[in-house]
């Protein structure tokens, strides 16, 4: 109230200063009319609002800032619109069976992103293949893992439990690990350009070079000194899994390894072609054979000096007739080495070097 006296008696001195005594009742009504009492007390009744923080943003700012806020999601009015974004929004796949069925009771194999790669590469459904889990529970790793689609992975996984684990304890150790030479990559059949797309592009295949124990030791698959009963048993059971199975003899891409794939093919057609070779002879070498009397003689280099100069030239190797035995007198036979003057005129002129003996 301090501040509103104040200000009536500041309009009380103006209309004293206006009017001058001229007309002093007048002035003092409208002063009083419009700055007196009257307005104090319709003050009282509406209250002022307080006073705007200096921190406070311009009105014009705030229209921006309001402006600025209508696309934001956060804001409530933006929800119906986010929700209509989710909802169009493709959904991911639900589980395959595949997938439900390979749990980490059976094998490490997280799902990864479906591939979509040029030329029809790719696949879905495909699992990280990072070790087969035995039914005793140990582990045997993929080294390294294997990029697979799910029913590859799951008979993959089935194969090492059912048959492999059981053969590698013929071999007095335990099935540490596979060692995966290729799972997918993107390319033609036996990596030939412009060849078919190869089962690797989709996923689907696998190249397994060997076993591996924990007693360290590694078993390939493809080499003749592997115990043989161990690599015949892999096959047979291989071949009885998997729609594809190409080893050594099959077509000579596969010598150092065994391609395993699930190719659908028509009235299921299936290919086992696998040779298991026999173990090397455990003999000392053999000598070579004894040379046949008729046999022509053997090119040696001889002692004569004219026999000798050829050899100054890598390139121009001793012609047969040159390398006669010793034997047989050079003038006699109808190749022996021609006159001097012919056999210049024959030879390229050396650019530089010393002159043949028979020419000094
Ligand atoms: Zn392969």
């Amino acid at each position: 109230m301090g501040d509103i006296s104040a200000v009536a008696a500041r309009g009380k001195l103006f209309c004293r200063n206006l009017f001058r005594g001229k007309a002093p009742a007048l002035a003092m009504l409208i002063a009083v009319l419009t700055l007196g009492a009257p307005g104090a007390e319709a003050r009282e009744r509406i209250p002022l609002p307080k006073p705007r923080p200096a921190a406070a943003p311009q009105p014009d700012e705030r229209a921006a800032a309001t402006e600025a806020d209508k696309p934001d999601a956060g804001r409530p009015e933006g929800e119906p619109q986010r929700a209509e974004a989710e909802s169009a929004k493709p959904q991911p796949a639900p589980p395959s069976a595949c997938r439900l069925a390979l749990t980490e009771q059976i094998a490490i194999a997280p799902s990864i992103p479906d591939i979509t790669g040029p030329g029809g590469c790719g696949g879905t459904d495909l699992v990280k293949l990072e070790a087969i889990v035995l039914p005793d529970g140990t582990r045997v790793a993929m080294t390294p893992a294997a990029i697979l689609r799910c029913p590859m992975a799951a008979e993959l996984a089935d194969w090492v439990r059912s048959d492999v684990a059981p053969i590698a304890t013929s071999l007095e150790s335990r099935l540490a690990a596979l060692d995966n030479f290729d799972s997918y990559e993107c390319r033609g059949r036996n990596r030939v350009r412009g060849a078919k797309l190869s089962e690797h592009g989709k996923a689907n295949a696998i190249d397994i070079r060997g076993l591996k124990l924990a007693s360290g030791r590694m078993v390939s698959l493809t080499d003749r000194a592997s115990p043989r009963a161990v690599r015949e048993s892999v096959r047979q059971s291989v071949c009885d899994r998997f729609a594809t199975v190409l080893g050594p003899g099959s077509d000579g891409y596969h010598e150092d390894h065994i391609h395993l794939d699930l190719a659908q093919r028509r009235r299921d057609y299936r290919m086992c072609q696998w040779d298991v070779l026999e173990p090397m002879p455990q003999i000392a070498p053999l000598l070579p054979a004894e040379r046949p009397a008729e046999a022509p003689p053997r090119d040696v280099a001889a002692d004569r000096p004219q026999d000798r100069e050829p050899t100054r030239e890598p390139a121009r190797a001793a012609p047969p007739e040159q390398a006669e035995p010793e034997t047989a007198e050079p003038a006699a036979q109808p190749e022996a080495p021609p006159p001097v003057a012919k056999k210049t005129k024959a030879k390229p002129k050396k650019p530089r070097g010393e002159r043949p003996p028979e020419l000094r």
